[in-house]
């Protein structure tokens, strides 16, 4: 049975066009996973050309999006499929990548080339290889090929320069933004000003960042009792939220109440907009649900408003919302919810839209796509993320700095060093936040000399450390064991150490077991943050863990007398579309006696894989009535468990946990990304684990 089964499958590989149907293409694909495994490139090559031939582009792309190396034949399989499936441009990217990987074009791709060239209109690329005009050098041709994306990119620009979305509607109440000096001319020799030209006057003001001028006139115009009108108001309101200045935005929009504007959909962006900027979420949505008409603008400004202030899960369900009330998503809308589907790690969302941005052709967007790298590089997809990075247009820095990044937390620091070379190669000076990337890389996989290197290198670039690179410092030097330096350093520092870098060496000691630098380090911690707790925490499990019951206990002891409690550890993991809350010793969840049959086995399994579970400090991390059975009781094994039970095996599990993962926890998920053969993904309050194989990207440190 097995082997004629196998039999017929050598047979089809060898006759590809014997296949005729998406079912049976779809059987042998399934069958050679099943008995081959999906790691040979040559099989998949066969099965991506076998898609490619049914049209099946769906199929194609999951195939393509899965190799590391891409052959020849996958390449212009792939060129074919979005070709003949009325996807030129992404055909025509796919073949510009292709040429610019080296590879041949031949005889069985450029009728799809020329079929998508003439949609486009696009005859650049195609002379370029049949070598008429050799001398037309690539970047021509590349920005050619752009000349119809410029708009999109465009877009991106504007969105990136801006924050709110006010410049994007700029247009419909300046149209003057340009030549300001001459218009600010005009307007002062024009005797009779009336609304109209004050609201050019001012609009174009806050366009050129002239924030005080802009209110300077607004009070001009109130003292030549002219009453500013809808355009004056969405003009100022962005000043008010670029400031944070929230009692004199009360203030207008207490003037929009009173003149009846605050129903007006383009006012109550502007609020929604400066209530958001100003940390005041509630009140934005307050704003927008008195909206009696509700735009696309004024949805997005709520959702981006949520994401900005890190309520994400909201902002996920007012996407929802708004895909329900059937208003159409524009690129802003992406952008404002891609980064909550990076920060949940909801990969089953962000690929739905990635989807849907490929349909409806934003995926040139430059802002677009470099959320989307750093939302795949958060999941822990950083192949696929590197894919969308590779196939952008140009890169800025914000997608250069993303990929870095993605390389960094992903625990990949040679891919993330060599990226940032060529960035400079690609002439893009390196920012703050691409320092702290790279910086990020070196100290996770412990190269203190190039971090070190980077370090001092930073101002050559004219930026100046602030303080999360220091932090990076100190915890590479911590990480390295290299903690008096790293004590000499945080001292030595010209910004003032707060708690969160001294929580950084403390950890440090943790790893390292130096108890009597980690009680110096925690006494400076308390200093800087008298009310955290986390050092009080750490502290007595590092004497718990050296034995020193007694100094644990008179800790814990000055805590309660303190007045601190420990907030409960809870973890979150998102399962088709929905979030499940987890909380430590929480037996409430309606699957909680499978899940706590799976912790069981799990347990059983771990050990004789040699995992043995660490107590000492796990147990002192917990209430004392939790001893027994802590080991099913941490809320990230109860919601790994539950994605083990919920999600088809080999699929990632992405948990978010709101305090730090204990060592014991980190261990026995280690162990069990090995034996389930999944990668699992935790993000807790200080950093990112990608568990793989049975290994940690954060190499055990954190
Ligand atoms: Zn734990
Ligand atoms: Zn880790």
């Amino acid at each position: 049975m097995e082997s004629s089964s196998e039999n017929l499958v050598k047979t089809l590989l060898r006759n590809p066009s014997s296949i005729k149907t998406k079912s049976q293409a779809k059987q042998l694909h399934a069958q050679i996973v099943k008995t081959r495994g999906s790691r040979s490139v040559s099989l998949a090559t066969i099965i991506l050309g076998i898609y490619s031939d049914l049209n099946l582009l769906k199929e194609s792309l999951e195939v393509f999006n899965n190799f590391h190396y891409v052959p020849t034949k996958a390449w212009k399989s792939v060129v074919r499929c979005y070709s003949c499936n009325g996807y030129f441009r992404d055909s025509l990217a796919c073949f510009v990548e292709m040429r610019g990987w080296g590879k041949l074009p031949g005889r069985d791709v450029f009728p799809s080339v020329v079929r998508a060239c003439t949609h486009l209109k696009e005859l650049r690329v195609l002379s370029h290889d049949y070598h008429l005009f050799d001398e037309i050098p690539l970047s021509d041709r590349v920005y050619s090929r752009r000349s119809s994306l410029a708009q999109d990119s465009e877009i991106g620009i504007l969105i990136r320069s801006e924050k709110s979305h006010f410049e994007s509607l700029g247009g419909r109440s300046v149209k003057n933004a340009t030549g300001l000096d001459s218009v600010s001319k005009i307007f002062q020799m024009m005797p009779d000003k009336d609304v109209v030209s004050w609201n050019t006057v001012i609009g174009g003001n806050v366009q050129s960042g002239l924030y005080e001028e802009a209110l300077e006139r607004l009070r001009e115009m109130s003292n030549a009792y002219l009453k500013p009108d809808c355009f004056t108001l969405s003009s100022v309101l962005p000043v008010f939220a670029r400031h944070v200045d929230v009692l004199k935005g009360k203030e207008i929009h207490g003037y929009a109440i009173r003149h009846g504007f605050d129903k007006d959909e383009f006012i109550g962006s502007s609020l929604i907009d400066m209530y958001a900027n100003c940390t005041r979420v509630e009140d934005s949505y307050r704003v927008f649900n008195l909206l009696s008409e509700k735009d696309d603008v004024s949805w997005n400004s709520v959702i981006a408003g949520c994401v900005q202030n890190g309520t994400f899960v909201e902002g996920l369900g007012l996407f929802r919302q708004m895909l329900a009330a059937n208003v159409k998503p524009v690129e802003v809308s992406f952008s404002a919810i891609l980064p909550a589907c990076a920060h949940l790690t909801t990969l089953h969302l962000g690929k739905q839209l990635h989807a849907y941005i490929i349909r409806v052709g934003f995926n040139q967007n430059m802002y677009i796509a470099s959320s989307l790298v750093d939302m795949y590089a958060k999941s822990g997809k950083i192949m696929t993320a590197r894919l969308i990075f590779d196939r952008m247009e140009i890169h800025d820095s914000v997608s250069w700095t993303t990929i870095i990044m993605g390389y960094a937390l992903n625990g990949h620091a040679r891919e993330a060093t060599i990226l940032f070379e060529n960035m400079q190669h690609d002439k893009i000076k390196p920012n703050a936040v691409a320092y702290l990337a790279i910086l990020t890389a070196c100290s996770h996989a412990g190269l203190v000399d190039e971090g070190w290197k980077y370090f001092t290198s930073m101002n050559r670039y004219g930026v100046s450390p602030d303080l999360e690179h220091y932090a990076s410092i100190a915890d590479l030097l911590g990480r390295a064991g290299r903690l008096m330096e790293a004590y000499k350093f945080i001292n030595d520092m010209p910004i003032k150490p707060t708690g969160s870098i001294w929580a950084t060496l403390l950890s440090a000691c943790r790893v390292h077991k130096n108890v009597e630098l980690a009680e110096k380090v925690a006494k400076e911690m308390t200093t800087a943050d008298p009310g955290n707790m986390g050092p009080y925490l750490l502290l007595s499990n590092m004497y718990s863990a050296a034995g020193r019951w007694k100094d644990a206990s008179k800790l814990r002891t000055n805590m309660k007398k303190k007045g601190m409690r420990k907030p409960p550890a809870c973890s979150w993991i998102e399962v088709r579309n929905q979030v499940h809350a987890f909380v430590s010793g929480d037996t409430s969840h309606p699957y909680y006696d499978q899940i706590h049959v799976v912790l069981r086995d799990l347990y059983e399994r771990l050990k004789q894989e040699g995992y043995v579970p660490q107590i000492s400090e796990a147990l002192h991390d917990v209430d004392e009535e939790q001893k027994s059975d802590l080991l099913y009781t941490h809320s990230e094994r109860l919601a790994i468990a539950f994605g083990i039970i919920s999600t088809p095996a080999g699929t990632n599990i992405c948990i978010i946990k709101n305090l730090r993962v204990c060592v014991d926890c980190h261990t026995a998920i280690k162990f069990i990304s090995k034996i389930m053969g999944r990668d699992i993904i935790v993000r807790d309050n200080s950093r990112f684990h990608l568990f793989k194989d049975g290994s940690c990207s954060c190499g055990d440190y954190w």
